[in-house]
């Protein structure tokens, strides 16, 4: 089975500042360094490392090509990714000798994906196929409703969480993963609690809490997070999905894919850096934690 992943691709320019600008100030930055980012790149990388064969459904610019081919050499499979006439998506980041930071995003290509490369790219896909998406694309909703249409299992990572987003893609959704404050403010706008929602599998992920698992129906079930050092949180939870994604696609009872990706997540608090960073299936399984 194939994960296909309708998903951003962003460069990450991490600025180092003595200190952050004040407005209309003119500030040099002491280093520059450029690292993949997105969450839907975080997400293959993720699920390709936990070794699922994941197909990529996205856009770059001509800047960005070194992004096509990073994920390419992690493993993804990337020709689905287009290249348009757009700014790849990036993040400038703005850190500062207290590690504060400050953060722009531009979506550029990321925002320039239609439905019409997402059904090209899903004829290829077979029933029983996983999709997820993020919200950091477009063609969100037409890609759901295809997925549900040719039976793929629609999964939706609902970050960064707008609840109308959430709202626009639910009758197609059999899977959404949120962590608890996007959860509160989902039951806000829908009056609906997590396990009342009309979607067979939702995972809450509760940070150092680790995470809860409901489905339809069922009590729901907690699966604690590692005890470990937290130096960076970035990208635990994309990592967290990649695995769960990767595990269902396997085939694996949901309690032994949350298992694992709380186990790669733990492996990600403990290290600085994203994409670049993934564990791979080994060391999860092999981490003493
Ligand atoms: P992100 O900060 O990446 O956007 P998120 O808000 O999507 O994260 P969280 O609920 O913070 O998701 O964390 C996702 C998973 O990462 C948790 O379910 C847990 O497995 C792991 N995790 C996060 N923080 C910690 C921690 N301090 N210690 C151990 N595991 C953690």
């Amino acid at each position: 089975m194939a994960i296909w992943n309708l998903g951003s691709i962003n460069a990450d320019m991490v600025y180092a500042l003595p200190h952050l600008p004040a407005p209309g100030e003119t500030l040099a930055a002491s280093g520059l360094q450029r690292f993949l980012g997105g969450k839907g790149a975080n997400m293959s990388v993720a699920a390709a490392r936990a070794g699922a064969h994941v197909r990529h459904i996205g856009a770059v610019g001509s800047d960005g090509l070194w992004a096509r081919d990073r994920l390419t050499e992690y493993g993804v499979d990337t020709r689905h990714i287009a290249q348009v006439d757009q700014p790849t998506g990036h993040a400038i980041i703005a850190v500062d000798a207290q590690g504060e930071n400050l953060i722009i995003l531009f979506p550029g290509a990321n925002h320039a994906i239609g439905a019409d490369q997402v059904s090209a790219a899903l004829t290829d896909s077979d029933t029983g196929d996983l999709l997820v998406f993020q919200n950091e694309t477009t063609a969100q909703v037409e890609a759901a409703k295809l997925g549900r249409e040719r039976g793929l299992t629609v999964c939706y990572a609902a970050a960064p969480f707008s609840a109308p987003a959430v709202q626009a893609v639910l009758p197609y959704l059999d899977f959404l993963i949120l962590n608890e404050v996007e959860a509160a403010q989902l039951q806000q706008a829908t009056g609906l609690a997590p396990a009342d929602l009309p979607v067979e599998h939702v995972i809450v992920t509760l940070g150092s809490k680790g995470a809860r698992y409901h489905q339809r129906g069922q009590v729901a079930a907690e699966f604690p997070a590692h005890k470990v050092k937290a130096v960076d949180t970035t990208g635990a939870g994309d990592t967290f999905t990649g695995y769960v994604l990767a595990g269902m696609d396997r085939g694996m009872p949901m309690a032994q894919a949350i298992t694992q990706a709380n186990r790669a997540a733990a492996l990600m608090v403990m290290r600085p850096g994203t994409a670049d960073v993934i564990p791979d299936l080994k060391e999860v399984r092999e981490a003493a934690l």
